[in-house]
């Protein structure tokens, strides 16, 4: 199962501001340090300097985009290439104010108006 199948079918069964019991404070103090580490890579700027956003699919300016992680730290992901993603900064606000069912609502119309 793909990361974006694995955290839609997490994100059915957990409300929002949900936090992994697992998870510590220096969990997440380490992982959002490997995260800005990850921001250095040149495997990052590659990503960055192609401009997808990977909800939206629309072309953006490196600057207009943002890295996101599929599994949210707090509920247990990790700063990992296969856990981090570009996305434009629209889609990420959305991402994390939506109720997950609006937010596959408008992932929907996003691949729908292509
Ligand atoms: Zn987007």
């Amino acid at each position: 199962m793909g990361d974006l199948a694995r955290v839609k079918r997490a994100s059915r069964t957990l409300p929002r501001d949900f936090s992994a019991p697992w998870v510590s404070p220096s969990d997440l103090r380490r992982e959002r340090e490997k995260a800005r580490q990850l921001r250095q890579t040149a495997w990052w700027r590659r990503k960055l300097a192609r401009g997808i956003c990977y909800y939206c699919g629309r072309k953006f300016l490196p600057g207009d985009l943002t890295m996101d992680h599929l599994v949210p730290l707090a509920r247990g992901g990790r700063s990992t290439r296969s856990n981090c993603v570009v996305c434009c900064k629209e889609c990420n606000t959305k991402k994390s104010t939506l109720l997950p069912l609006e937010w596959e609502e408008y992932l929907r119309g996003m691949r729908q108006a292509e």
